[in-house]
């Protein structure tokens, strides 16, 4: 048999933040004393009254399949979490509970794709949504935005964009890589450019939410004009500190939902009953310790923004949201180390991996080639020691 993996697999990229989480663990378990600043995950633990309801929920045997779509307790709370939060309003039955927002968007993608639609996506992106579309069998259309414009594309770049083609829109609201932040009135003219072409749908992920140092989210949904063709994605890995309980969830028009609720029951069916009744929870208690959090990582904005002016060549933006900062490291492209030279941000990585056992995400993989992801998403003391020893390192190029 000569032709052992499908042709599917022939382009897809293995996802390069779980990559470099896999090659940090690793090393670790081997040793090494690594600070991970690769992979996107709170370090907080989950919150006390979130963990007692997953314990009550064992106690309570909720260990039976749970229906496909989610508990119709925990679909109602989701719809009213969308009113209270966003000024959305959607019926429960429009709610679909998935295993981690990443499978809400491949559900989504996989509903409305067929053969050859184009996805228009703004770069840097995340890692994962061209790596969907292609299973989906779509074709992404890039619309790059650089540092000099803070990562955010024009109303008039995404015009650009649109063909007769164009099947889907997708973007993180706050930016994963970035941390860039589209505010209201940035979004309004985005909204009016998508109101001129109604023949598309908009896929806002919004699982950084919470995680907003504006103060203020705005979402796409929120346009009334637009509403109707907008698939909102959100979750609670990062606003609840949840990343191991894959809990996702996604609102949309009826046709829409039904579509995930039939694909999802033909590949994983309802996502883990256990993490369902904790969501529940999450969603329906007071949100302190999540602005808490958010209170933290802002704190940790500050640092790290800071302390990362003190290396030299380094150009940093000032993230709004999420965790990450995507500074140009360009400046070490190029240049030498006893082993070679560094060509590209992914072997300035690996570089940084063994010589300052520090893990982060070359920009490559999110659509741009001359950045480096760092998440801060790590206690202030690791991220303290990580910038000195990527400064040491990055000093030792020449
Ligand atoms: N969207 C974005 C922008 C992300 O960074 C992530 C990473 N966790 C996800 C979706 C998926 O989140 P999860 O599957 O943990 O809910
Ligand atoms: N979303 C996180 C990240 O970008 C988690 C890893 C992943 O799911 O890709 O690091």
């Amino acid at each position: 048999m000569q032709d052992i993996l499908a042709h599917r697999l022939d382009h897809l990229n293995e996802s390069s933040t779980l990559k470099m989480a896999k090659m940090s663990r690793e090393m670790k378990a081997k040793g090494f004393d690594i600070i991970n600043l690769s992979l996107g995950e709170p370090d907080f633990d989950t919150p006390m009254h979130i963990k007692q309801a997953a314990i009550e929920a064992i106690n309570q045997n909720y260990s039976h399949y749970p229906p496909v779509s989610g508990y119709p307790e925990l679909r109602q709370a989701i719809a009213d979490k969308f009113l209270r939060e966003n000024g959305l309003s959607y019926m429960a039955s429009q709610v679909i509970v998935s295993t981690g927002a990443k499978q809400a968007i491949y559900n989504a993608l996989m509903s409305i794709l067929d053969i050859g639609d184009e996805v228009i996506i703004p770069g840097p992106y995340w890692v994962s949504y061209p790596e969907m579309v292609k299973m989906a069998e779509g074709t992404s259309v890039f619309v790059n935005a650089g540092i000099e414009q803070d990562f955010k594309i024009t109303p008039a770049q995404l015009e650009k964009a649109i063909t007769s083609k164009t099947k889907a829109f997708v973007y993180s609201n706050p930016s994963n890589p970035t941390g860039s932040f589209y505010n209201h009135e940035e979004l309004k003219g985005l909204a009016e450019v998508f109101a001129k072409y109604p023949n598309f749908y908009i896929i806002s992920d919004e699982i950084y939410e919470h995680i907003n140092f504006t103060g203020k989210h705005a979402s796409l949904a929120s346009f009334p004009e637009i509403f109707d063709r907008c698939i909102v994605i959100n979750g609670v890995s990062k606003s609840f500190a949840m990343t191991g309980y894959r809990m996702g969830y996604l609102a949309a028009k009826q046709e829409i939902a039904s579509a995930c609720e039939k694909i999802q029951g033909q590949v994983t069916s309802g996502a883990c009953s256990i993490s369902q009744r904790a969501t529940l929870k999450a969603l329906t208690s007071d949100m302190t310790p999540t602005y808490e959090m958010g209170a933290e990582f802002l704190k940790r904005r500050d640092f790290i923004v800071n302390k990362l002016k003190n290396i030299p060549g380094l150009i940093s933006n000032v993230p709004q949201g999420a965790f990450y900062v995507f500074p140009d490291a360009s400046y070490y492209i190029g240049k030498q180390h006893d082993g070679g030279k560094i060509n590209n941000t992914t072997e300035l990585s690996l570089y940084l991996l063994q010589n300052a056992h520090v893990s982060l995400v070359s920009g490559a993989g999110f659509g741009a080639e001359n950045n480096i992801r760092l998440s801060f998403a790590a206690s202030m003391d690791n991220i303290d020691m990580a910038i000195d020893r990527l400064a040491e390192s990055l000093g030792k190029l020449s």
